[in-house]
Protein backbone atom coordinates (compact mmCIF):
# COMPACT_ATOMS: atom_id res chain seq x y z
CA UNK A 1 0.00 0.00 0.00
CA UNK A 2 2.77 2.71 0.66
CA UNK A 3 4.04 2.02 -2.96
CA UNK A 4 0.12 2.64 -3.97
CA UNK A 5 0.49 5.78 -1.92
CA UNK A 6 3.79 6.82 -3.62
CA UNK A 7 1.45 6.80 -7.19
CA UNK A 8 -1.11 8.90 -5.26
CA UNK A 9 1.39 11.93 -4.21
CA UNK A 10 2.50 11.62 -7.67
CA UNK A 11 -1.53 12.77 -8.64
CA UNK A 12 -1.72 15.38 -6.12
CA UNK A 13 1.74 16.86 -7.90
CA UNK A 14 -0.26 16.93 -10.93
CA UNK A 15 -3.50 18.62 -9.42
CA UNK A 16 -5.21 15.37 -9.39
CA UNK A 17 -7.27 14.02 -6.63
CA UNK A 18 -4.52 11.53 -5.01
CA UNK A 19 -5.85 8.27 -5.14
CA UNK A 20 -3.02 5.59 -6.45
CA UNK A 21 -3.28 1.83 -7.46
CA UNK A 22 -1.16 -0.94 -7.93
CA UNK A 23 -2.00 -4.68 -9.17
CA UNK A 24 0.37 -7.19 -7.82
CA UNK A 25 1.27 -10.82 -8.86
CA UNK A 26 3.41 -12.79 -7.37
CA UNK A 27 5.26 -10.61 -5.39
CA UNK A 28 5.84 -8.27 -8.60
CA UNK A 29 4.22 -5.09 -9.57
CA UNK A 30 2.35 -5.90 -12.83
CA UNK A 31 0.19 -2.78 -13.06
CA UNK A 32 0.15 0.62 -11.62
CA UNK A 33 -2.20 4.05 -12.14
CA UNK A 34 -2.70 7.13 -10.03
CA UNK A 35 -5.82 9.26 -10.92
CA UNK A 36 -5.97 11.39 -14.05
CA UNK A 37 -9.55 12.44 -14.96
CA UNK A 38 -8.39 15.92 -14.83
CA UNK A 39 -5.71 15.50 -17.11
CA UNK A 40 -6.60 13.56 -19.08
CA UNK A 41 -10.08 15.13 -19.34
CA UNK A 42 -11.36 11.21 -19.11
CA UNK A 43 -13.77 10.88 -16.14
CA UNK A 44 -12.73 6.41 -16.56
CA UNK A 45 -9.45 7.22 -15.73
CA UNK A 46 -9.44 6.26 -12.32
CA UNK A 47 -5.99 4.48 -10.75
CA UNK A 48 -7.93 1.14 -10.76
CA UNK A 49 -8.93 1.09 -14.63
CA UNK A 50 -5.50 2.39 -15.38
CA UNK A 51 -3.69 -0.14 -13.02
CA UNK A 52 -5.82 -2.52 -13.88
CA UNK A 53 -5.49 -1.89 -17.72
CA UNK A 54 -1.83 -2.04 -17.48
CA UNK A 55 -1.84 -5.37 -15.78
CA UNK A 56 -3.87 -7.09 -18.46
CA UNK A 57 -1.77 -6.18 -21.12
CA UNK A 58 1.37 -7.47 -19.06
CA UNK A 59 -0.05 -10.65 -18.44
CA UNK A 60 -1.37 -10.62 -21.69
CA UNK A 61 -4.91 -12.04 -20.47
CA UNK A 62 -8.36 -9.90 -19.40
CA UNK A 63 -8.52 -12.10 -16.80
CA UNK A 64 -6.35 -11.25 -13.72
CA UNK A 65 -6.53 -14.43 -11.66
CA UNK A 66 -3.91 -14.65 -8.99
CA UNK A 67 -3.21 -10.97 -8.17
CA UNK A 68 -4.32 -8.52 -5.95
CA UNK A 69 -5.04 -4.71 -6.44
CA UNK A 70 -4.52 -2.77 -4.03
CA UNK A 71 -5.57 1.18 -3.88
CA UNK A 72 -5.58 4.07 -1.58
CA UNK A 73 -9.27 4.63 -1.73
CA UNK A 74 -12.37 2.50 -2.23
CA UNK A 75 -13.33 1.89 -5.63
CA UNK A 76 -15.77 3.32 -7.09
CA UNK A 77 -18.72 1.35 -8.68
CA UNK A 78 -16.71 1.44 -12.25
CA UNK A 79 -13.40 0.05 -10.79
CA UNK A 80 -15.73 -2.62 -8.64
CA UNK A 81 -17.34 -3.54 -11.71
CA UNK A 82 -13.92 -3.94 -13.57
CA UNK A 83 -12.73 -5.63 -10.69
CA UNK A 84 -15.60 -7.79 -10.90
CA UNK A 85 -14.63 -7.87 -14.85
CA UNK A 86 -11.46 -8.56 -14.33
CA UNK A 87 -11.43 -11.66 -11.96
CA UNK A 88 -9.60 -10.25 -9.59
CA UNK A 89 -9.31 -12.40 -6.47
CA UNK A 90 -7.76 -9.98 -3.72
CA UNK A 91 -8.68 -6.37 -3.03
CA UNK A 92 -7.36 -4.20 -0.40
CA UNK A 93 -8.01 -0.40 -0.03
CA UNK A 94 -6.89 2.47 2.24
CA UNK A 95 -9.43 4.68 2.94
CA UNK A 96 -13.58 4.37 2.58
CA UNK A 97 -15.40 6.33 0.17
CA UNK A 98 -18.81 7.81 1.59
CA UNK A 99 -19.52 9.61 -1.32
CA UNK A 100 -18.91 6.63 -4.19
CA UNK A 101 -18.00 3.45 -2.36
CA UNK A 102 -18.71 0.41 -3.90
CA UNK A 103 -16.75 -2.43 -1.88
CA UNK A 104 -18.88 -1.87 1.29
CA UNK A 105 -19.48 1.40 1.94
CA UNK A 106 -22.65 2.58 -0.35
CA UNK A 107 -22.54 -0.42 -1.83
CA UNK A 108 -20.88 -3.84 -2.39
CA UNK A 109 -19.91 -4.86 -5.87
CA UNK A 110 -17.67 -6.94 -5.19
CA UNK A 111 -19.06 -9.68 -2.43
CA UNK A 112 -22.04 -9.35 -4.66
CA UNK A 113 -22.95 -13.24 -4.58
CA UNK A 114 -25.47 -12.53 -7.85
CA UNK A 115 -22.29 -11.60 -9.62
CA UNK A 116 -20.42 -14.68 -11.30
CA UNK A 117 -16.96 -13.62 -9.73
CA UNK A 118 -16.41 -12.08 -5.61
CA UNK A 119 -13.50 -10.81 -4.26
CA UNK A 120 -12.17 -10.94 -0.73
CA UNK A 121 -11.74 -7.37 0.30
CA UNK A 122 -9.63 -6.19 2.90
CA UNK A 123 -10.22 -2.02 3.82
CA UNK A 124 -8.44 0.05 6.11
CA UNK A 125 -5.49 -0.58 4.77
CA UNK A 126 -2.68 2.30 6.34
CA UNK A 127 -5.72 4.01 6.28
CA UNK A 128 -4.86 7.33 8.27
CA UNK A 129 -2.24 7.63 5.44
CA UNK A 130 -4.26 7.23 2.36
CA UNK A 131 -7.38 9.44 3.96
CA UNK A 132 -4.77 12.27 5.25
CA UNK A 133 -3.19 12.25 1.80
CA UNK A 134 -7.01 12.84 0.51
CA UNK A 135 -7.72 15.31 3.41
CA UNK A 136 -4.40 17.39 2.89
CA UNK A 137 -4.94 17.69 -0.44
CA UNK A 138 -8.88 19.02 -0.53
CA UNK A 139 -7.97 21.28 2.39
CA UNK A 140 -4.97 22.84 0.40
CA UNK A 141 -7.78 23.23 -2.44
CA UNK A 142 -10.14 25.12 -0.12
CA UNK A 143 -7.53 27.54 1.30
CA UNK A 144 -6.89 28.54 -2.13
CA UNK A 145 -10.74 29.08 -2.65
CA UNK A 146 -10.97 30.71 0.54
CA UNK A 147 -8.91 33.14 -0.33
CA UNK A 148 -10.29 33.79 -3.57
CA UNK A 149 -13.80 33.78 -1.92
CA UNK A 150 -12.89 35.54 1.20
CA UNK A 151 -15.18 35.03 4.19
CA UNK A 152 -16.55 31.59 2.84
CA UNK A 153 -16.76 29.00 5.92
CA UNK A 154 -15.18 25.85 5.72
CA UNK A 155 -16.83 23.46 7.59
CA UNK A 156 -14.31 20.89 9.25
CA UNK A 157 -15.53 17.83 9.95
CA UNK A 158 -13.59 14.95 12.43
CA UNK A 159 -11.74 12.02 12.31
CA UNK A 160 -11.95 9.30 9.66
CA UNK A 161 -11.87 7.03 12.24
CA UNK A 162 -14.68 4.53 13.05
CA UNK A 163 -16.90 6.84 10.38
CA UNK A 164 -15.69 4.09 8.06
CA UNK A 165 -18.98 2.49 6.07
CA UNK A 166 -17.40 -1.28 6.42
CA UNK A 167 -17.33 -0.04 10.38
CA UNK A 168 -21.50 0.88 10.63
CA UNK A 169 -22.89 3.51 8.44
CA UNK A 170 -22.68 6.48 10.23
CA UNK A 171 -21.50 10.04 9.96
CA UNK A 172 -21.30 10.54 6.42
CA UNK A 173 -23.54 13.80 6.46
CA UNK A 174 -19.68 15.00 9.06
CA UNK A 175 -17.50 13.04 6.90
CA UNK A 176 -14.25 14.68 5.81
CA UNK A 177 -14.17 13.12 2.29
CA UNK A 178 -17.75 14.03 1.68
CA UNK A 179 -16.88 16.11 -1.36
CA UNK A 180 -14.73 13.68 -3.17
CA UNK A 181 -14.84 13.73 -6.58
CA UNK A 182 -12.73 12.28 -8.68
ZN1 LIG B 1 -13.22 4.27 -9.73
Amino acid sequence: MSRALERARQAAQSGEVPVGALVVRDGAIVGAGCNGTEGDQDPTAHAEMIAIRQAAEAIGSRRLQDTALYVTLEPCAMCAGAIVLARIPRLFFGACDPKAGACGTLRDVVRDRRLNHTCEVVGGVLESECAGLLREFFSDLRSERSAVRRGARVVEGGGLENRCGLKGHRGFESHPLRHLER
